[in-house]
This record gives C-alpha cells, sequence and structure tokens, in this order.
C-alpha cells in the first residue's frame, strides 16, 4: 500500500453527472487508501492541458469520459493494443516516470457484467446480435472477438457506420439493415443493446423478439434506466438479461487497481449506492 496521498479523477465534459466518484471514493473508504477521486469539468478545448495537468499536479491518473475518449489518445505516450483497437480510452494511468498510459476497460467491463449474470457464459456459445455501431459498441464488439466470437451481426440505423466496423474488425462481425432487426435474432445466443435507445428521455427500441430463442441472454449498455423496455420484454418471455451496471462498476475495477493497488470487488453494498443515485 502506498503511504502517499494518491489522487485521481474523471476528466468530461459535462461531467457532473459521473458515478465515477462515488465508485472509486466508495472503494477508497472500504479499503482505507490515503486518497480521493474527484470531477474534472475540461471543456474540449482545454483536454491537451488537462492531461498534461496529470503529470504536473502528480494525479495517480484519471478516467476520460465523453466526449474525450478519442482525442485523449493523441495524448499518451503508450496506448494498451485493446485500446488502440477500441480506437479510444477511458483510462490514463502515470508510471512512475511519469509517462502517460492509456487503457479502455469498458469491454472488460461488459464481459465481467455477463458473466455475473451468467458464470459460465462463453463467447464461443453461439451467434451474437448486437444493435448499434458506436462507441459503447467498438468496446463490447473488440471485447467479443477477443472472447472468441465466432458470428457477429452488427446492426445500425446508418448502415455505413456497421459496414466500416466490419472493414476494420474483419471475419467474425457481419452487417445487416437496421430493418433486418427482427428476423436476426434467429439463432443467436447474445442481443446487445448499445444504441441510446430506452435510454431515459429516449424512445424504445423497436424490436420485435419473437425470433430470439429463449435461452438466449439479453443485455443493455444502458443504466438509466436499469431496465430498459427491451429488457423487460425479453425477461417477460424467460430470457436472462443483463443491465449496464454492471459494465459500468466492473470498467472501473482495474483503473483503481492501477493507481490504488487493490482490485476492487464490486459488492452488493456498492451497488446499493450506485442504483439510489440513479
Ligand atoms: P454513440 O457513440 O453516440 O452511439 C449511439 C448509437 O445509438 C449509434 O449506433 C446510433 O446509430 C444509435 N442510435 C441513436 N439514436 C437512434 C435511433 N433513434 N434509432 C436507431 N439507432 C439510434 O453512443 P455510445 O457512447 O456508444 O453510447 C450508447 C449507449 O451506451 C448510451 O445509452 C450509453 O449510456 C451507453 N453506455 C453505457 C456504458 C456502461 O458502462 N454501461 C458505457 C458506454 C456507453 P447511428 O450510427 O445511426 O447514429
Amino acid at each position: 500500500m502506498h503511504n502517499t496521498f494518491i489522487m485521481a479523477g474523471v476528466m468530461g465534459w459535462p461531467v457532473a453527472h459521473s458515478r465515477s466518484p462515488l465508485i472509486h471514493n466508495h472503494w477508497i473508504q472500504q479499503h482505507k487508501c490515503k486518497g480521493a477521486y474527484g470531477l474534472f469539468p475540461v471543456e474540449p478545448g482545454h483536454l491537451d492541458a488537462a492531461i498534461q495537468g496529470i503529470r504536473a499536479l502528480g494525479l495517480a491518473g484519471c478516467n476520460i469520459t465523453i466526449p474525450h475518449k478519442v482525442d485523449a489518445m493523441k495524448y499518451m505516450d503508450w496506448v494498451d493494443p485493446m485500446a488502440l483497437r477500441i480506437g479510444a480510452i477511458n483510462t490514463i494511468v502515470r508510471q512512475t516516470d511519469g509517462a502517460l498510459h492509456g487503457f479502455n476497460n469498458d469491454g472488460f467491463g461488459y464481459l465481467q457484467s455477463l458473466q455475473e449474470a451468467q458464470p459460465n457464459w462463453r463467447a464461443e456459445t453461439g451467434p451474437v446480435a448486437v444493435l448499434g455501431a458506436g462507441g459503447a459498441s467498438r468496446a463490447i464488439v473488440v471485447s467479443l472477438i477477443e472472447s472468441g466470437a465466432t458470428e457477429i451481426r452488427l446492426l445500425n440505423r446508418t448502415r455505413s457506420k456497421a459496414d466500416a466496423l466490419v472493414q476494420e474488425f474483419g471475419a467474425p462481425v457481419t452487417a445487416f439493415d437496421w430493418s433486418q432487426r427482427h428476423e436476426a435474432l434467429a439463432g443467436v445466443a447474445l442481443l446487445v443493446n448499445t444504441t441510446s435507445l430506452g435510454m431515459h428521455g429516449q424512445p424504445g427500441l423497436d424490436i420485435d423478439l419473437a425470433q430470439l430463442p429463449e435461452t438466449a441472454l439479453v443485455s443493455d449498455a444502458i443504466y438509466v434506466p436499469l431496465e430498459t423496455p427491451l429488457l423487460q420484454a425479453a425477461r417477460l418471455r424467460g430470457n436472462t438479461t443483463v443491465n449496464g451496471l454492471g459494465m459500468l462498476l466492473h470498467q472501473a475495477r482495474p483503473a483503481f487497481k492501477a493507481w490504488f493497488g487493490v482490485m476492487p470487488e464490486v459488492s452488493t453494498e456498492l451497488r446499493q449506492t450506485i442504483v439510489a443515485s440513479l
């Protein structure tokens, strides 16, 4: 355990809504670390200076959130291969020599959330349908490929973005038109929503689950609300469902380990603390 006071935080714009301080400060208290985790509102034009500030201020590192996840990569001294593939970072770790290393733990968090729901879940069990082709989709698709998924059906409203991911990620990924989302569910072992549809204040996802096997796992990256209309419909027809809270909580663990030296767990108490804040 370190003796110095360790500081980290999250840079974003806007950032006030971030749950990361609640998560990390919970672990700081639980593990009796000397340190704190804060919110850093960083306007887009100030990202370079803010990242150089990590070194200048001696922070252990930082989380990076919207809209900086892609831009922040260019200020790193080294980027983890997984983050390079995803094309964005969500965690910066300052090394003892001052070098800044970038990571993306969103895919790790996602896989952990699936394993929490189904401990013997395996990516190679069967085809996966992924709805959406934005930032969350990239992290989830890369993590599924790395875990051995053999067929990923990608469906996005803007077809060209799905095609671009097929070009980039290759063989396991195939693109379909958004209008094919109902029949693309036939035979899948996992359905993932990475679009913002179903989020609080947004319309629900318009999808017919008739073709979806009852054995399929259904997950949603959204965590406000905890049960999206998609997850509710899936649960009512007997599918096991996974909301986006596990992804959010688990992505924070490797960052905490890197900064504070302890790999923390996602306890019921932490989960309740975050749920109460939603
Ligand atoms: P993003 O990069 O902006 O991507 C948004 C995606 O939603 C795109 O594929 C977009 O399709 C699609 N979409 C938006 N409106 C749509 C509509 N009316 N009809 C059909 N598709 C629509 O956003 P993101 O960062 O990937 O985030 C997506 C969701 O994941 C958000 O709800 C976010 O809260 C959640 N998320 C959760 C976590 C977690 O830790 N649990 C982490 C990251 C993100 P087009 O390409 O056609 O625009």
